[in-house]
């Protein structure tokens, strides 16, 4: 079959800077994702896109074009308002956990087609499958009756799913084009409209721990996302939040869901309090009067969590797995902390076996990070301030090399800065 356009010509025109027709942008995903246009033409356009940018009714169509090459889910048919969340990364990130409960425990269904972690940020799906049992994959049909009976649903994106996104994110890695805001903001919000959600809560990570390292950054990749989501005719809301330290006392996967745990029975770390509330009144926004906070302390949340876990096979009453061996990191002096890194903490803790490399690795549901003593704490040289967890005691050492230079202790604590630093949207 002959085709309409040459990809050499969509490559000019970006390389030039000018805007690439829609018809061209269309025929251009889709050629790709049918292996019609080669993987160097397509990096070449990528490269030409991180260089140049993207106008925004240009991005609005690429994206488009994204979700055009799967399938779009249609969840109009549920008897509640469907609302979801998206955080682009952090270290400790485990809100998704309390939180999908929690928003379905006070009225909204929350449909969270979700990732395995990459690099030093853990997975959703990664922290769940700690939980005997579980299953992530379940099939559409499956998807959408737990929606209705159970109102909150975590579970892998199928292959369906924008499509394009998969190989796009792919050549990205490997081509070093992941660091454009139109290519990230297309990436996420391609996922997250195909998925079908009425309204949806970006949480941009801003500090050492995140993709974006700048507030300016975060900034300019929440208000394209929300264009995007807007365009397309989902309410989106963005909160910019501090990744400068790690969220709450682990980071680990089966650590990460006792916390989550102790959430969602009332307790738990106030920070991990904070945001939680604060994205679920953004999802529940003109959807429902009940107070989050209400429905954590009267254990409402808590009942959604073991329908939510129960409907994928898990056991939400089994003992979660530990780790091995454990080792402590002790305070080298007297004084306060002042800074715990997020970046060194979540590379402490993949080098522990809580991350992968390689998205076909396999995780150590155990490992990870217990921080003993956070930002603002008086600490007495010797005491312990983290605690290691790993399966092979080997992997201590790399661990503790990584946390070198990502702990200052000194004579007064700094001003902590505000988890949630501002927000974006109507
Ligand atoms: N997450 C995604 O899904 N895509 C990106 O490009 C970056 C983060």
């Amino acid at each position: 079959m002959s085709e309409r356009f040459d990809a050499v010509d969509v490559i000019i025109a970006k390389r030039d800077g000018r805007r690439i027709p829609d018809d061209q942008i269309d025929w251009m995903i889709d050629a790709y994702t049918r292996g019609v246009v080669a993987q160097e033409q397509m990096s070449a356009l990528l490269m030409a896109i991180l260089l140049n940018g993207m106008e925004p009714g240009e991005l609005a169509r690429w994206t488009a074009a994204m979700i055009n090459s799967g399938q779009r889910l249609d969840l109009s048919g549920l008897s509640r308002p469907t609302s979801d969340k998206h955080s682009t990364g952090g270290v400790g990130d485990k809100i998704t956990l309390p939180l999908a409960p929690l928003v379905a425990a006070c009225g909204a269904a929350v449909p969270q087609l979700s990732g395995r972690g990459l690099g030093h940020t853990g997975g959703t799906l990664d922290k769940l499958e700690s939980i005997p049992g579980w299953r992530a994959s379940i099939t559409t049909e499956e998807f959408l009756a737990q929606l209705e009976s159970v109102g909150a649903v975590v579970c892998a994106a199928g292959a369906e799913l924008a499509p394009a996104d998969r190989k796009l994110y792919a050549l990205r890695d490997v081509t070093g084009t992941v660091e454009s805001i139109p290519l990230i903001a297309s990436s996420i919000m391609s996922k997250k409209i195909a998925e079908g959600s009425a309204s949806l809560v970006l949480d941009v990570k801003v500090g050492t721990g995140a993709f974006m390292k700048t507030t300016q950054r975060a900034r300019e990749l929440a208000r394209t996302m929300v264009e995007l989501g807007s365009a397309h005719g989902v309410r989106t809301v963005a909160l910019l939040t501090d990744m400068s330290t790690p969220l709450g006392r682990t980071a680990g996967n089966a650590l990460e869901v006792e916390e989550s745990l102790e959430v969602l029975a009332g307790g738990g770390p106030p920070d991990v309090i904070e945001l939680t509330v604060a994205l679920a009144r953004e999802m529940l926004a003109g959807v429902s009067d009940d107070d989050p906070a209400d429905a954590l302390r009267d254990g409402r949340a808590m009942d959604v969590w073991n329908a939510m876990i129960t409907a994928q096979g898990g056991d939400p009453r089994a003992p979660l797995p530990r780790a091995r061996e454990r080792q402590t990191v002790d305070a080298e002096s007297t004084g306060v902390l002042t800074r715990l890194d997020a970046y060194a903490v979540g590379v402490a803790a993949w080098r522990l076996g809580a991350g992968r490399a390689r998205q076909e690795d396999p995780v150590s549901a155990g490992a990870g990070v217990v921080i003993l003593a956070r930002p603002g704490d008086a600490v007495v040289k010797g005491q312990p301030i983290l605690e290691l967890h790993a399966d092979d005691p080997q992997r201590f050492e790399r661990a503790i090399q990584a946390l070198d230079g990502g702990v200052d202790i000194g004579p007064a604590a700094a001003q902590a800065p505000s988890l949630i630093i501002d927000r974006i949207g109507d």
